[in-house]
């Protein structure tokens, strides 16, 4: 049976070509810095998309985690949205591990901080005040571009306030794509952006950490700290490597896919979506609630159709989803539904 997996892009396989590539890469000793395949990654990314330096990680909880280490003290602060991965996904390692507050405040519907509202967080020169030190943003956010114009403004107001700027990039190959802009279009705004390369880009495990020399050599000294530091780590970034020059442009398919699952879903009494919202591969659409989400998932499953509970259900297209899924998923859906 053919699973229609719609939980995360992060349940992608990766591509034979990754295949074929992690088993004839050539490795070394990475954390001599002898590995040919993570040091090829880590110059093209830099180069790509206009940093100094960038730093091959194990996931993007550890590439978020090593930038707020390294662009903070311990008992200094960060501004993030209530909605930010790094705020609410990972742990609380921030503070766990780096003895760093975040202040999160309201995200807006487009996924924005209010601007002013970020002024108004950070904290005077006082001691009674954790000194805040960076403004992380996330693009994109629940599917969600943040519009290029409010990235300006938010460097400008970053560095007016001496605040350095971060962006959790999971997704902004995404965000690019939608835009029709280059990804270092996007990273320019930022003095450091974390990209993951294992969702909708199809590689296996790893992320990316983007900044200058000093951000990223601080980011090296606290992934080593904190056990991430890899050996013959070429096996992956070789797979990487093919996430950034192969998947980038295939985005669009998805995110086409993602337009034609909210239309049908939307079509239907059970459901319904904020199609304003839909802007890249993520749909968000509310359930009825004459109907028990547990239920349904529990009840497409059996049909080989795996999705998120909840009574706004996140569904996510990638790589491993194409139009007959889609389309194949609405009909187990309908019939499911007829039965509850
Ligand atoms: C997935 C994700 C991360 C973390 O990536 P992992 O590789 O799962 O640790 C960080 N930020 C955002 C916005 C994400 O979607």
């Amino acid at each position: 049976m053919r699973i229609i997996d719609l939980r995360s892009d992060t349940v992608t396989k990766p591509t034979s070509a990754m295949r074929q590539a992690m088993a004839n890469a050539e490795v070394g000793d990475d954390v001599y810095g002898d590995d040919p395949s993570v040091n090829r990654l880590q110059d093209m990314a830099a180069e790509r998309f206009g940093f100094d330096a960038a730093l091959f990680t194990s996931s993007g909880t550890q590439a978020n985690l090593l930038a707020l280490m390294s662009h903070c003290d311990r008992g200094d602060e960060y501004i993030c949205g209530q909605q930010a991965h790094n705020y609410k996904f990972e742990g609380g390692g921030a503070a766990v591990l780096g003895s760093i507050q975040p202040q999160p405040l309201a995200n807006q519907a487009d996924g924005t901080i209010a601007l002013n509202e970020i002024v108004q967080a950070i904290k005077p020169d006082d001691i009674h005040f954790a000194q805040t030190r960076l403004l992380s943003l996330e693009n994109t956010i629940g599917g969600k571009v943040l519009p290029m114009e409010y990235l300006a403004q938010a460097q400008e107001l970053a560095f007016n306030h001496r605040l350095k700027i971060h962006l959790d990039g999971a997704r902004v190959a995404n965000a690019a794509v939608a835009k029709s802009v280059d990804i270092a279009d996007i990273c320019q705004y930022f003095d450091s952006v974390s990209i993951c390369l294992s969702k909708g880009l199809c590689a296996p495990v790893g992320s990316i950490l983007l900044g200058d020399e000093r951000l990223i050599a601080k980011a090296k000294r606290w992934r080593k700290m904190l056990g991430g530091a890899m050996r013959q780590a070429g096996v992956l970034a070789s797979a990487a490597q093919l996430a950034l020059e192969q998947q980038v442009e295939r985005l669009a398919e998805d995110h086409h896919h993602a337009q034609l699952l909210a239309t049908l879903l939307n079509e239907m009494d059970e459901f319904s979506v904020d199609m304003s919202q839909v802007q890249t591969n993520m749909v968000f659409a509310t359930l009825d609630d004459k109907f028990v989400p547990e239920q349904l998932v529990r009840s497409l499953k059996a049909k080989g159709v795996l999705i998120n509970s909840g009574q706004t259900m996140r569904f996510v297209t990638h790589a491993d989803i194409n139009e007959a899924d889609i389309h194949q998923f609405i009909a187990v859906l309908k019939s499911c539904l007829s039965v509850q």
